[in-house]
């Protein structure tokens, strides 16, 4: 299969946090595997910013050392990093001063694409806002791109908007949710709406429920502190694992523009009902006689944070009364594996009796590892003997199917730099989505504060508490297993 590339304009990209862990690690690496992959046009430059000082040579040997430590050695041959490393520029800039920002404003030209990449701590997005404007530097067809996390509750999430709306208006922000920018993820799109065969079975009358895993083996530790104050419900609940439901949920958009697709997604948020307490179930990681629990990597013994959360939650409209979504995440469990998996309803009648085998239909849809969809039907179980079922898996693993291009699929973050660079929003998220997704969340975490709720001990390496399988159970539902 031939890859198609599409060209980019010439752009000037700021990267405020160029030398923090995001940067080195996802977007200088991401933005060099685009230009080995031809969309980072000769004039193209990228200009480093952080309080640190440090002059151009000193940014690219910092970009050439994340590139060394995060790009496979094929894809650094020749003089491929060392033209790369041309295009980076660096300013040091403080977001809370005034000292570089004219630097900056001399740096940018006219009559290319401008974006600023604010991969800094949340506290510091209004500062660099502000700056930007006051400074004069963004034109207003530039673009910002904004870091998770968006706010932590509805207050604060709204606030951030005001903020940014003061200095820029909706076309030009970009927040970003990189589970968005993941191959799969798109592709349950265009499986969905490219094709006849799902749309008929896509409702209550035909699926069971839905179950979205995003299970992690690693746990808090080393940025415990900060993630004490977040919790598996704000982490990944309110802004990933939302989006998944959204993309399974929505009507057909009709057309795959960004306002489009943010509108469909939006009024599933808006059907989401209440979770009551009886359909949630929190979870803290224990200490193991070789490691340390969660209140020890959060550095707090009192700390009732969630380090896994297990959620039933119905969606009030015609397509999906009477279907549940099952949500489960944490930290430290059996495998590192995210995936979504819809699971279809038994046949109205079983011509083959009480049939060994049988099994219902299940489509799964992998984040990771190995991206691909898998739906299983059931199909005689070859040779004599008599009738008796078997499961088969129609396989659709994407590095596969793509051949050798399928080793080359874009890492999410790279590919949604390049969308900011041709003006495509349709993988961010809208202001009004971020604020609605906090107004279903607000209520979920104030009920289990007044209720005084404290978190189930699970062990590492477990499938998270053990309440978190009656939460299925109870239903006649059982979890998938968790496995890589
Ligand atoms: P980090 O490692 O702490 O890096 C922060 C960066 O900001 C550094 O380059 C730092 O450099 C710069 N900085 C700090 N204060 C500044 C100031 N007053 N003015 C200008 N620059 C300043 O943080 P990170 O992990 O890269 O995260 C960056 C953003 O991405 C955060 O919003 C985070 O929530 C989000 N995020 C990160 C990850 C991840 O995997 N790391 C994942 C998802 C989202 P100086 O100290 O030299 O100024």
């Amino acid at each position: 299969m031939v890859s198609r590339v599409i060209p980019v304009e010439s752009f000037d990209l700021v990267v405020f946090g160029a030398t923090g862990d995001l940067a080195k690690r996802k977007i200088l690496p991401g933005l060099y595997r685009r230009y080995v992959g031809g969309q980072i046009p000769e004039g193209a430059r990228i200009i480093g910013a952080a309080r640190a000082e440090m002059d151009d040579a000193g940014f690219r040997l910092l970009a050439e050392a994340a590139i060394t430590e995060f790009v496979d050695a094929g894809k650094r041959q020749g003089d491929l990093v060392a033209r790369f490393l041309d295009h980076l520029t660096y300013v040091a800039i403080d977001a809370k001063g005034d000292a570089g920002w004219d630097r900056l404003k001399v740096a940018m030209r006219d009559g290319v694409v401008q974006a600023f990449y604010f991969s800094v701590a949340p506290a510091l997005f209004g500062d660099l806002a502000e700056r930007l404007h006051r400074f004069a530097i963004a034109t207003p067809e530039a673009r910002i791109v904004v870091e998770k996390p968006f706010g932590r509750d509805l207050e604060t999430a709204r606030a951030l908007n005001a903020t940014l709306a003061s200095h820029f208006t909706e076309k030009q922000i970009y927040r970003i949710d990189h589970y968005l920018g993941k191959e799969t993820v798109q592709n349950l799109m265009a499986v969905r709406f490219a094709n006849i065969l799902f749309e008929p079975l896509w409702n209550a009358r035909h699926v069971d429920h839905v179950q979205i895993t995003v299970a992690e083996t690693v746990g808090v530790g080393g940025r415990g502190a900060y993630y004490d104050k977040s919790g598996a419900m704000r982490d990944m609940v309110q802004n990933h694992m939302m989006q998944l439901l959204c993309l399974i949920a929505m009507e057909a958009p009709y057309r795959f523009d960004p306002d489009a697709v943010r509108d469909e997604k939006l009024k599933v948020i808006h059907a989401l009902e209440p979770v009551g307490a009886e359909d949630i179930v929190r979870g803290q990681y224990r200490a193991t006689k070789d490691a340390p629990g969660y209140v020890q990597d959060a550095e707090n013994p009192a700390s009732t944070t969630e380090s896994y959360v297990a959620l039933k939650v119905n969606i009030a409209n015609w397509r999906w009364k009477g279907t549940p979504f099952y949500l489960r995440t944490g930290k430290k469990l059996r495998a590192r594996a995210s995936e979504i998996a819809i699971v279809f309803k038994e046949v109205p009648h079983s011509i083959f009796g009480d049939a060994e085998g049988w099994r219902e239909n299940v489509m799964a849809i992998r984040l990771q590892p190995n991206e691909g969809m898998t739906l299983s039907v059931m199909i005689k179980e070859p040779g004599p003997g008599g009738m008796r079922l078997t499961e088969v898996p129609l396989d659709m693993s994407f590095a596969e199917a793509l051949g050798e291009d399928g080793a080359d699929i874009p890492d999410a973050y790279e590919r949604l730099i390049m969308d900011v660079i041709r003006g495509n929003q349709t993988l961010f998220m809208r202001g009004d989505e971020v604020e609605a997704a906090w107004a279903w969340t607000d209520p979920v975490i104030a009920g289990w504060e007044a209720r005084g709720d404290r978190p189930k001990a699970y062990d590492p390496g477990s499938s998270g508490p053990e309440d978190a399988l009656m939460l299925l159970h109870r239903d006649g539902r059982r979890w998938r297993e968790i496995r890589e």
